[in-house]
């Protein structure tokens, strides 16, 4: 008797606690063209975001090129062009706050363009590599140079001291923004993962930082005392770390010795864990720094960051450690976009679940978490096609004429391309079947022995006219409702979607007004 009214006063106690959890939040990424340059345009873009049920728009502010979307008074040199006439941002927000949406200010952190204005203003703040070169001399694929610069976040002063965090802080000064928002929030290690930094102030701080030789003293030395038989097992011992002659290497000496040098020599090849380490604390000591001064001016703004799926091998690859955050961050969405993934569509979904489960259990739910799923990516099926015609029609312009063969086997590869991209096609406009039908035959009838210039020239502008604006139900609109409800499973804090733009290209925003209906949190 008794156990059974203990039983039912768990199951009531249960039932309130499951009933009274806080409504999933619904975030949505989003792109100043979408807001655009008028007043009307901001609002219609927030009564588009109100119909889908958003409660929080994160709004690009500072973009890749360091260009700024609100009426700078610290760096008007920065403003972006086309807004140095309409303060984009005080107008989203009112808009916004009129209707009950939150606005996330959303910052691209240590990125800055070629020509952006801290690059002319400061290119010694640029991270460098063992040769000296910025991010600017790296590839992206195998040939595309890299367009953007990475700016060191350890140097003091340097960029973070001197025009990130007073960015942050002119934005919580001057604007009613419930949030600012961490992006690229890390080193570029999804392009080179250990080439960076090796500044000069890095290269000074890196053993430093470890404490890998005294200040005083300096020009004393010590060898390991070899007490135990494993050699680095006499670490405590307290041998100078750093070689004798580093004051004389050079850069690429001193990186190669950091990246692959032994703390005690005859031991393991660690040197590059002090690298690691450091990284992550120059990250780590960032985002507090902005948490401080912003919490200093407005106790009630809060900083939110996207952040990479797994912050353990972030850590190691681009000092990325943001499980470790909970004291300094409001909201955590993270980027679990298909684009991280390697399997099937069914297989994203439930690597989506799995990896929202363990973000969970990283931060220990100490703050609130919104899955983060990009649209575009979960349509590489639906992509694949359109992407290897355009790609075989770019290298077919570049052949030569008299390259028969080259011209045969880029035409096999198109006409294969479209048979599988016409399926869909026909099941969803039979009318654009049929006439990309014609052009793709005029291009590789024959094995492209008739396909003249402006023949090729005339499917890739209607290919990329298509994929620019496609037919709505072309991308399976189910893929989207699949992956909002997979990334619920894991029963995170809310779902935030990238990105605005690829909604409208997509033709998606439905889904989120049925999907979101009823769940919304405000
Ligand atoms: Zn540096």
């Amino acid at each position: 008797m008794k156990l059974r009214i203990v039983l039912l006063a768990l199951m009531i106690f249960a039932g309130k606690v499951g009933s009274s959890a806080a409504p999933e939040v619904h975030a949505l990424w989003a792109h100043p063209p979408e807001a655009g340059t008028t007043a009307e345009s901001v609002r219609a873009f927030v009564a588009k975001c109100k119909r889908a049920h958003i409660d929080v728009i994160v709004m690009d502010v500072k973009d890749s090129n360091g260009g700024l979307y609100w009426k700078s008074k610290k760096f008007p040199q920065a403003i972006a062009r086309g807004y140095e006439n309409f303060d984009m941002l005080e107008h989203l927000v009112r808009e916004a706050h009129a209707v009950g949406i939150r606005v996330d200010a959303w910052l691209v952190d240590y990125l800055e363009g070629a020509n952006g204005a801290a690059m002319r203003a400061h290119p010694e703040w640029a991270q460098l590599n063992p040769d000296g070169e910025t991010t600017l001399s790296e590839k992206l694929g195998k040939t595309r140079p890299y367009p953007y610069v990475w700016m060191c976040p350890a140097q003091r002063p340097g960029y973070t001291d001197q025009w990130l965090i007073p960015l942050y802080e002119e934005i919580a000064t001057n604007y009613k923004v419930d949030s600012l928002h961490h992006d690229y929030v890390r080193y570029p290690g999804d392009v080179a993962p250990d080439s960076y930094c090796f500044c000069d102030y890095c290269l000074k701080h890196i053993p430093r930082y470890a404490m890998l030789s005294y200040q005083t003293r300096a020009d004393e030395r010590y060898r390991v005392t070899p007490a135990q038989n494993i050699i680095h097992a006499n670490w405590w011992s307290d041998p100078t770390m750093v070689p004798p002659n580093w004051n004389d290497l050079d850069r690429r000496e001193k990186a190669d010795f950091i990246l692959n040098g032994r703390t005690i020599p005859g031991g393991a090849p660690d040197m590059r864990y002090f690298f690691y380490d450091y990284r992550v604390h120059q990250i780590d000591t960032f985002v507090r720094e902005t948490t401080e001064r912003v919490k200093k001016i407005n106790p009630k703004t809060e900083i939110s960051a996207a952040v990479f799926k797994n912050p353990i091998l972030s850590s190691r690859f681009i000092g990325q450690h943001w499980d470790r955050w909970n004291q300094w961050i409001n909201v955590y969405m993270p980027m679990t976009y298909r684009s991280h993934f390697a399997g099937s569509f069914d297989a994203y979904l439930e690597h989506l679940t799995e990896t929202t489960e363990r973000q969970l259990e990283w931060t220990g739910r100490g703050r609130p978490l919104y899955a983060g799923i990009a649209s575009t990516y979960l349509f590489r099926e639906e992509y694949l096609p359109f992407d290897t015609m355009r790609d075989r029609l770019t290298e077919m312009q570049a052949l030569a004429a008299t390259d028969a063969k080259g011209r045969a086997e880029k035409a096999g590869l198109i006409a294969a391309a479209f048979e599988i991209a016409r399926r869909r096609l026909a099941q969803v406009v039979p009318n654009v079947e049929k006439e990309l039908d014609v052009l793709v035959r005029s291009v590789t009838s024959n094995n492209g022995s008739g396909a003249t210039a402006a023949n090729v020239d005339q499917l890739a502008k209607r290919l990329a006219a298509f994929r620019a604006d496609l037919p709505p139900g072309f991308l399976p609109p189910e893929k989207l409702s699949a992956s909002i409800r997979a990334a619920r499973r894991a029963r995170p804090d809310g779902i935030a979607i990238f990105a605005a733009g690829s909604l409208n290209r997509e033709k998606l925003w439905e889904v989120l007004e049925r999907e979101f209906a009823g769940q919304a949190a405000n």
